[in-house]
């Protein structure tokens, strides 16, 4: 092995070592900005980030929107009494007072929205 052997080699590692980080890096930027760009904040309850959060089905699939038909929601209850805010199944969203999530399917759900399997939110003793 001369030097000039020794040099490419410590050059194709280096390169290739960069190139280790640079995609690395990419992973790292990607995983922000997908969270920054999820609508699928919903699975843990807190609201989405966009300009209308109770409007915004971007990131909702097309088989979650089928639930949420499969359940007649609507987003005005035609059961007095009955509506998303005072169901046990409703997810209040922190920053949002007109909306929210629901456990039986993903995406928005209005405070005044109803569906086929709205249950009583329990009451404190
Ligand atoms: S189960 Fe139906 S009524 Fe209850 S929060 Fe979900 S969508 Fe609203």
């Amino acid at each position: 092995m001369n030097a000039k052997d020794y040099s490419r080699r410590n050059f194709i590692r280096r390169l290739v070592g960069g190139g280790a980080a640079i995609t690395g890096a990419g992973i790292f930027i990607q995983g922000c900005q997908g969270d920054n760009n999820s609508s699928t904040k919903t699975d843990s309850g807190s609201a989405p980030v966009s300009a209308d959060p109770c409007s915004d089905f971007s990131g909702v699939s097309a088989a979650e929107l089928e639930k949420r038909k499969k359940f007649g929601y609507v987003d005005k209850t035609p059961e007095e009494g009955k509506a998303c805010h005072n169901c046990g199944l409703f997810i209040p969203w922190e920053k949002e007072k007109t909306c929210g999530g629901c456990l039986l399917f993903k995406g928005p759900v209005h405070t005044d929205g109803y569906c086929m399997q709205w249950a009583a939110k329990a009451q404190p003793a």
